[in-house]
């Protein structure tokens, strides 16, 4: 199978064309950084006018870098949340209006899916694996048991690990985005000096909390002389860095219990790009024995071919989606929190 995938949800424009035997014939992605860095941090409506200005393009062109027509491609796969939902109608609306005028089938694709699945786009990972999804927005533990399978071992109860990197570095001046300039600064810094506390460690269950961390850095940096040293910087931002590593280990080690023995461990998400985080989750997957898995750098934070995929799982299984689907700006991945009522 051909598919064409569209990704809006946040701040990346991005189309792909992914094969059914893990060919990416093409991935475009544009990066609106340049958008929303005035503001330090994504600008909703901003975001949906840049979609709105580009994702046209963007598709000719990952249909022309893919060497394929329209009329080739077996369905559509686009973001159908959650995300921000002026970007998701965006590009949502835009695979409806393809699927339709081409005559091809359309595939809504779960986000985070997007994220679970992309291991498999990269390697022959089976079912079922354990998934730490570390993005802007979500910091879970997941049982991944199928396509469309989803367990939530752990979540975090207040704020997403990308969302505590952004604003880490936001409070050290280090820049947009955050969590590429908190790791660069991290990199020439003594992850030693400063004690910072390690929320959740040693507790039952595999959930995660960023708040504390985030008030720590602060009043760390408060504490420090004005303006900041670059070396004073370094120094927290490392220590930060090294706590964040310590949690996603602690509660990681906890879930890798709940699995059927030798289950692979995967990291995916934006946060994944991080290379100490890398390093120390494959240390952990060594330690205990299991497999582990992490999608190439470009893979882990938005892009389409991810959502491609997605749509080419889904298209496998029989899933087809009508022209009304409905966009959302909330959709979690495990069943039980999709329930009516449950929170997300
Ligand atoms: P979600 O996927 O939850 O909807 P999102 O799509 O905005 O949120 P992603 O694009 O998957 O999130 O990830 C973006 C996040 O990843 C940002 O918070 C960013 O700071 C973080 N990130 C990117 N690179 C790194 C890195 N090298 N180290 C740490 N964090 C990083
Ligand atoms: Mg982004
Ligand atoms: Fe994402």
């Amino acid at each position: 199978a051909l598919v064409l995938g569209i990704e809006s949800s946040c701040d990346e424009t991005a189309a792909a064309v992914v094969a059914g035997d893990r060919r990416i014939l093409s991935n475009v992605v544009l990066s609106q950084l340049d958008d929303h860095r005035p503001y330090g941090g994504v600008v909703p409506e901003i975001a949906a006018r840049a979609h709105v200005s580009h994702l046209d393009g963007l598709i000719r062109r990952a249909l022309d870098e893919a060497g394929v027509t329209l009329a080739e491609i077996d369905a559509i796969a686009a973001t159908a949340g959650p995300g921000l939902i002026g970007g998701v109608i965006v590009g949502l609306t835009t695979a409806k209006a393809l699927a339709l005028g081409a005559g091809k089938p359309l595939i809504g694709v779960n986000h985070l899916e997007g994220h679970a699945l992309t291991p498999r786009l990269v390697a022959e990972v089976p079912f079922p694996y354990l998934l730490l999804l570390v993005s802007g927005g979500h910091c879970q533990l997941l049982a991944v048991e199928g396509v469309g399978r989803y367990r939530r071992l752990g979540t975090t109860i207040d704020d997403a690990v990308g969302e505590a990197f952004d604003k880490t570095a936001k409070l050290l001046g280090l820049g947009y985005p955050g969590g590429p300039a908190v790791e660069r600064a991290a990199a020439a810094g003594d992850p030693a000096r400063f004690a910072l506390p390690r929320p959740m460690i040693g507790r039952p269950g595999c959930d995660f909390s960023f708040s504390g961390l985030k008030t720590a850095v602060r009043e760390t940096a408060a504490a420090l002389p004005q303006p900041l040293a670059e070396q004073d910087k370094a120094d927290l931002a490392a220590s930060f860095q090294a706590v964040v590593g310590a949690v996603m280990v602690d509660r990681t080690r906890r879930a890798i219990a709940l699995m059927p023995p030798g289950s692979p461990l995967v990291v995916a998400g934006g946060v994944a790009a991080n290379k100490h985080l890398r390093a120390r989750l494959e240390a952990l997957a060594a330690a205990t024995g299991v497999p582990f898995v992490a999608p190439p750098i470009r893979l882990c934070t938005d892009n389409a071919a991810m959502i491609a995929w997605a749509g080419i799982e889904h298209f496998r299984a029989g899933r087809r989606d009508p022209l009304d689907l409905k966009p959302r700006a909330r959709w979690p991945l495990d069943a039980a929190a999709a329930a009516p009522g449950a929170k997300a």
